[in-house]
């Protein structure tokens, strides 16, 4: 059994504060400001030049991404970090169109993160060979996977109200008619027991700041499947991706398997912070990860469906139909999220009208839901949000 006490121990939460955003920033693991340090000073600062050699830099990329390849059901060797989500989107979208030449549609849906759309549309308009955006309502995905589709991009977990896609169905039904896959993990990695190898997924991508802890904008990851890694075409080709970076030949050659994914050099500070996030994760069955978050998003849900009848649930009611966050609908979400923050209940407002709490298993436990929900119920009962200060708003919500 996994020791989520041991695991709390490991991240630093300031005093008195609940924290339920680590879907949007993972807080600091204790042990990454030494860890950093010691990036910069003994290596950075006495090896200089050679600690691309001497500290093993170059791999880091690889090195990292098998650690979150375990975390999600990868083969080893076929997960890369860099860069941010939006361009690793961009990567896996780029190949897999390549490999469906004849097919002119992505499929996604309207529960997808914006940036994910805006990378697709960017991306068709560049290609300009009449590709669509095809975006349909998150339940309707599966019945609009047809032979016209060249791939699905789809993000696993609805980040406005957590509902969990299908993905090994899905998967196989885009394989049924000759489509590719690509999934998105950005609310998934580190949140449930993702199995990409066993759901056939082709392409994977997802963001290490969220449940994974990297700390804020740490580098993003990709996986490309065996039985593509060798084959796609990377958009991006730059010169970490080439077959030999250092022979500094005029003309690309794709690197082998998923180091052609690379693009440029690695941020070897943000994976200081990663790698000692990513320690973390030594000794947790994502199997117990999976359990324990169904147990804190389920009582946190029937303690405040019970509490505060003005709030009107947002997310699936089955457990297994949903990630690790319980939304909410008020139409006063902001101010009240506010006031919740400002009382160390720390969640999120996403417009229009959504307050999201996630929940992270690493940290979180049942003592702090209940918590949560006693500070919850005294604000929305009270009506405290109602206060000009809380009707504020800030640029990052
Ligand atoms: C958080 C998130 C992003 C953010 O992309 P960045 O490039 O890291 O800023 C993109 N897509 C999804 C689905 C997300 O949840």
């Amino acid at each position: 059994m996994t020791d989520f006490a041991a695991t709390k121990a490991l991240f630093h939460i300031p005093d008195g504060m609940i924290y339920l955003d680590g879907n949007s920033l993972g807080p600091l693991p204790k042990s990454a400001p030494a860890r950093v340090a010691r990036a910069m000073t003994e290596e950075w600062g006495e090896m200089l030049i050679t600690g691309w050699n001497k500290a093993g830099w170059m791999a880091k990329a690889t090195e990292l991404g098998d650690r979150v390849a375990k975390l999600i059901g990868a083969e080893a060797g076929h997960v890369v970090m860099g860069d941010t989500l939006s361009i690793k989107v961009y990567q896996a979208l780029a190949s897999a169109l390549e490999m469906r030449p004849e097919r002119k549609v992505i499929l996604s849906d309207s529960g997808n993160f914006p940036s994910d759309l805006y990378m697709a549309e960017g991306l068709i308009k560049s290609l300009g060979q009449g590709h669509e955006l095809r975006i349909v309502a998150p339940e309707e995905i599966d019945a609009h996977i047809t032979e016209e589709v060249a791939v699905t991009l789809i993000t696993e977990v609805d980040y406005r109200t957590g509902r969990l896609h299908d993905m090994k169905a899905l998967t196989a039904k885009a394989h049924s008619v000759g489509a590719l896959t690509i999934w998105d993990l950005a609310h998934t990695a580190g949140a449930t027991d993702v199995k990409l190898a066993e759901a056939g997924a082709d392409f994977a991508v997802g963001c290490t700041y969220k449940y994974l802890n990297g700390g804020p904008g740490a580098p993003a990851f990709i996986y490309v499947a065996p039985a593509h890694a060798d084959t796609v075409r990377p958009a991006l080709s730059g010169w970490l991706g080439h077959e030999a970076p250092f022979a500094f030949d005029l003309g690309y050659r794709a690197g082998a398997g998923i180091e052609r994914m690379r693009v440029g050099t690695p941020p070897i500070l943000a994976l200081a912070s990663l790698d000692a996030a990513l320690d973390a994760w030594e000794g947790v069955d994502m199997g117990d990860l999976r359990a324990r978050s169904q147990e804190l998003t389920q009582l946190f849900l029937q303690e405040l469906e019970r509490r505060c009848p003005m709030l009107t649930l947002a997310s699936p009611r089955d457990p297994a139909q949903r990630g690790s966050q319980i939304s909410f609908r008020f139409e006063q979400g902001y101010p009240a999220m506010q006031a919740l923050i400002a009382r160390g209940v720390i969640g999120d407002f996403r417009a229009p009208d959504i307050m999201r709490f996630g929940f992270t298993p690493l940290f979180v436990d049942a003592n702090d839901v209940l918590r949560a929900c006693d500070v919850i119920e005294e604000v929305m009962r009270g009506g405290l949000w109602d206060r000009p200060e809380y009707h504020a708003r800030a640029a990052v919500t």
